[in-house]
């Protein structure tokens, strides 16, 4: 299964019309979707595959066999008579799956039910990009480049807390004045906001705002407190709450999982925190076996993190205790532990107890507990990173595989160079994290894409052309595997994109129809004498040659050695193709030969193309025959 589409499954597909199952067919591939048609389909010759499933009887029974085992659902059918279909299986936004309509042309792709909680909206994008059709995405903050409220906090694995979100959602769609106020995690989302309605922190408190007498009309919570919203306010509100909290546990063999899970309940009222906001249990690895603990965590969907005594004793807490630590080897286990494992996400030295121990005892209950809460400045996000290893060809969008394209749009994260960010504008969706680094700076990207990755987002990493040439994907697999990766945590995917030598050669004509090579001139990261030993390599064995990184401002000596170098075996009047910025605005095509290479313009924008000795011009175009006898047909 490809990552693109995991975080949609189990899906399935559903058609009633031999066109309508052509059309979904695909996606049994791509997106790993199950394909369902009714029995009476099971003749026609173009659907035997064995991706298809066979359904008896009416759609309407078997919808409601299969509803509740299925995230999302594709149909390709009227979009009434899903309407029809679906109305009576509904219940709500925060539970049911996606659905998403196609028209039986394959041309849009409709967001119908559950844009944003459901993923329908992000369902559509991916699908629309992958058969290269137009999704229709019906709901205000799309429209307004905006990420939904109720959903701006998910890539973060933030918890959606108690609050009035249609008439928040109503007030941002409005155009209304927001107020956020964001007390704990990420503040990435708010990077690339559109001109938007919200503003952020008090600002009602300063005198200038005073004057302009700002007045939200709804406010966002975003925080690890648990508010009350009184009845009597009309100024709607809603509250985020990222996981950052980390509950220290210790407990006696054998507490039950009622003591525990009261206990928790209980610190969290007395100090106004939300159960939302715990990102985990922290404990002595002693108890990793404790029933009431495991069932406590299992139920609750926490990572329960277990630490040795030595690791705890080395922590510094308020209230040590003599008995433990003779018991178990450290003076705290739940302040520690919770301390500790706060830590552990970054930056130890700053997370910080923020509840002291409790000790609980319950009537009838076996057992004793004691709870401790630590706050983390990094929330934990409870996901799966991937990183996307994307080419996105040379410059035009429709020289990018619709894969890429879906890739891009689905990613929480793009990073890239900002020429090629510009580039893809188009594919970039409401609440993306957008990362543009200068071109210099290909280490720190790599770099802080592994980092978000670790973190939990998928993470899109752009070059240009092919990412694995001369791009980015070698420098975050080099980096990923220093970091002692074990190859499959974050998950890893490559779109493979044109390349510049493609792109080039398919502006002149075909002069890559015999062997050829690839050399790039840059020498920052490769010693020039290597470059020079590869250059009269090439040039001695006859590659056509394709000149990556010609030339730069400060780099001109290398292209007039590598022009000597083959003058040396080829014919000065061998064809030479430059392409500068092939599929861009600004493109420019020069045909040229070997002895006229250095009065050409080339700069980093330019691929050069050398024939090789067989390769020849016809008007404006430059031809590579197939072989080197005159007349082989082989293999045409
Ligand atoms: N990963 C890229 C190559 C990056 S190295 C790829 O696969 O295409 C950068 C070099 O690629 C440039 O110096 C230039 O030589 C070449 N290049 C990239 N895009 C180009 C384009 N649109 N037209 C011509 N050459 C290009």
């Amino acid at each position: 299964m490809v990552l693109v589409w995991r975080e949609f499954q189990p899906i399935a597909a559903i058609a009633t019309t031999p066109s309508a199952a052509k059309i979904l067919q695909p996606l049994t591939q791509t997106a790993g979707a199950t394909l369902w048609i009714p029995n009476s389909l099971t003749n026609v010759e173009a659907l035997h595959s064995t991706s298809l499933q066979v359904y008896h009887g009416s759609l309407k029974d078997h919808l409601t066999e299969i509803w509740h085992q299925h995230q999302a659902f594709i149909f390709c059918l009227a979009a009434g008579a899903v309407v029809r279909l679906i109305a009576p299986l509904l219940q709500d936004k925060s539970r049911d799956p996606a659905v998403v309509v196609l028209d039986e042309n394959g041309k849009f792709v409709i967001s119908l039910c559950s844009g944003h909680q459901g993923k329908a909206d992000q369902l559509a994008r991916a699908i629309a990009h992958s058969i290269g059709a137009t999704p229709v995405l019906t709901g205000a903050s799309s429209a307004l480049k905006l990420p939904g409220v109720d959903i701006l906090g998910v890539p973060f694995g933030w918890s959606r807390g108690e609050g009035d979100w249609t008439e928040v959602s109503a007030a941002v769609a409005r155009g209304e004045l927001v107020q956020v106020i964001q007390e704990a995690g990420s503040t990435l989302w708010q990077n690339h906001l559109p001109q938007h309605p919200f503003y952020f922190g008090f600002p009602e408190y300063t005198a200038a705002h005073k004057e302009e007498s700002v007045s939200p009309k709804a406010r966002i919570w975003i925080s690890s407190t648990q508010r009350q919203f009184s009845n009597e306010s009309d100024l709607p509100k809603v509250q985020w709450h990222p996981r950052v909290l980390w509950v220290g546990i210790g407990c006696e063999r054998g507490t039950s999982r009622k003591l525990i899970e009261t206990a928790i309940e209980q610190v969290f009222r007395k100090n106004h925190l939300a159960i939302g906001a715990i990102a985990g249990i922290g404990t002595i690895d002693l108890k990793a076996d404790e029933v009431g603990l495991v069932e406590f965590c299992r139920d609750r969907n926490l990572p329960l993190r277990t630490f040795r005594a030595e690791i705890l004793r080395s922590v510094t807490v308020p209230n040590p205790s003599n008995v433990v630590e003779a018991e178990v080897g450290t003076p705290s286990v739940a302040e520690a532990a919770a301390i500790y494992a706060a830590g552990e996400a970054r930056f130890p030295e700053v997370s910080k107890l923020l509840v002291p121990k409790q000790i609980f005892r319950l009537e009838g209950q076996p057992g004793a507990v004691t709870v401790a809460i630590a706050q983390s400045n990094l929330e934990y996000t409870g996901r799966t990173g991937c990183l996307f290893l994307i080419g996105t060809g040379p410059g035009k969008l429709d020289q990018m595989t619709p894969a890429a394209q879906t890739a891009i749009s689905q990613a929480d994260a793009v990073i890239g160079y900002s020429l090629y960010i510009d580039l893809i504008t188009p594919l970039l969706r409401p609440g993306q994290i957008v990362e543009a680094l200068p071109i210099t700076q290909e280490r720190q990207r790599a770099e802080r894409a592994i980092e978000l990755a670790n973190w939990g987002l998928t993470v899109a990493v752009v070059s240009s052309g092919d990412c694995g040439i001369y791009g980015m994907a070698g420098l975050v697999l080099e980096e990923l595997q220093a970091k002692g990766w074990d190859g499959k945590t974050p998950g890893v995917q490559v779109f493979p994109g044109i390349t510049a030598l493609q792109a080039a050669a398919s502006r002149v004509g075909a002069p890559l129809m015999h062997d050829f090579c690839a050399i790039s001139l840059s020498d920052l990261l490769t010693p020039w004498e290597v470059i020079e030993k590869r250059l009269k390599a090439a040039a001695q064995a006859d590659f056509v040659t394709a000149l990556y990184n010609p030339r730069s401002q400060t780099r001109t000596q290398q292209i007039a050695t590598a022009t000597e170098i083959f003058l040396q075996y080829r014919d000065p009047k061998t064809p030479v193709a430059i392409v500068k910025s092939a599929y861009r605005q600004d493109e420019q095509i020069a045909l040229t030969t070997l002895d006229k290479l250095l009065t050409m313009s080339i700069d980093m924008l330019t691929t050069v193309l050398i024939g090789n000795q067989s390769t020849r011009t016809h008007a404006d175009w430059m031809i590579t025959p197939r072989g080197y006898l005159g007349f082989d047909n082989e293999n045409c």
